[in-house]
């Protein structure tokens, strides 16, 4: 069950709704969206039923949620969210272009990739500094340096920053520095993570985990809702299957799937899921057919230098034909590519 406060909800309301399900001997946990404040409850459903919650100052309504994953669901907030980043929009009215390196390598590769990722229509720039490898003998990424290069490389380009947190240990590190926290595939499942995600204060964008179905990838979400933190924008970074043309088969219809059973933005990531240069316009165009609300592109200026991932990335002549097929393609489903921040003058 949740309950869902107005926008003119004090604290005190909002503490009152708490006081009153606790000493009915259940618990209640309390997230704060941009818009408003909710209050999930967990415990005996038919108890919470004779507490005549919706009477009480502040309260606007009180759902039951069928379904496992609550504050995430669209039973529980019907209309479909927008995420703001830095002032970024990710929501159903636009189409929003993340892209940048795979990783964070030199102050010079971040700032050529956030160039080219500019030009090619991104609004936010992506780039790992914490990067989570299979092999431990692969690059592991520059850690805090490469936090530092990124945000150097926001205040050059104007782009905010997405960047993943792979260590619980690291987060307020990370979120001290990004704009938005990733969570990548490999962690999905990382609960301690996601409880510190949520608990960070920032925008989160949570990756589907490669073996995960969709009913979990909302239940990772979950946790990160749970702990206060509703600017979550779920992405499919494709997932493992027989096949081994790609790198992951991308799982087109989780987009349209994962809309209608939560209200949070689905972005869909193309270099992830193919794995392959070649496949990232073709995958984008589909992904932006079915209707994901943005798309995370990696891009690199020698993508055969790359520490990471090069066969995926796109060089600068890609991105430019990317950022028409954005443009071109946003209108036909309803939507407006989302316009890069101003760069605001340093000094
Ligand atoms: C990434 O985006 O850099 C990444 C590691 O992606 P994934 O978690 O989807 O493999
Ligand atoms: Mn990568």
């Amino acid at each position: 069950m949740v309950v869902v406060m107005g926008p003119e909800a004090s604290q005190a309301d909002v503490d009152s709704v708490v006081d009153l399900v606790r000493t009915a001997g259940g618990e209640a946990f309390v997230s704060s969206g941009v818009s408003r404040t909710i209050v999930g409850l967990v415990g005996d459903v038919e108890q919470f039923s004779t507490l005549n919650l919706r009477g009480m100052p502040g309260v606007s309504d009180v759902v039951r949620i069928s379904v496992p994953y609550k504050l995430v669901s669209r039973e529980h907030h019907r209309a479909r969210s927008v995420i703001t980043v830095r002032g970024v929009p990710i929501g159903p009215d636009t189409l929003t272009v993340i892209a940048g390196p795979c990783a964070v390598e030199t102050p010079e590769q971040t700032l050529a990739a956030a160039r080219m990722a500019r030009a090619g229509g991104a609004s936010l720039l992506r780039g790992g500094a914490f990067k989570p490898r299979t092999s431990p003998y692969a690059f592991q990424g520059l850690g805090e340096a490469g936090l530092k290069i990124l945000a150097d490389v926001r205040t050059e380009t104007g782009l905010p920053i997405v960047t993943e947190v792979v260590d619980p240990a690291d987060v307020d590190l990370v979120a001290s520095y990004a704009d938005m926290l990733q969570v990548g595939t490999r962690n999905m499942s990382n609960f301690p993570l996601l409880q510190a995600v949520g608990s960070a204060g920032k925008p989160v964008m949570l990756k589907r985990g490669m073996n995960a179905t969709i009913e979990e990838w909302l239940m990772a979400a979950e946790y990160i809702a749970q702990r206060g933190n509703l600017d979550i924008v779920l992405c499919e970074r494709g997932i493992r299957t027989f096949e081994t043309a790609t790198r992951n088969t991308l799982d087109i219809s989780a987009v349209p799937v994962a809309q209608r059973l939560s209200h949070l933005p689905v972005i869909v990531d193309p270099s992830h899921s193919g794995g392959r240069r070649d496949l990232v316009l073709p995958l984008s165009r589909a992904a932006i057919a079915v209707g994901a609300d943005g798309i995370i592109i990696d891009v690199h200026p020698q993508p055969e230098m790359a520490l990471c991932d090069g066969a995926q990335a796109l060089v600068d002549s890609d991105m430019r034909e990317l950022a028409s097929v954005a443009a071109n393609l946003a209108p036909l489903v309803g939507r407006t590519l989302t316009p890069a921040p101003a760069v605001t003058p340093v000094g």
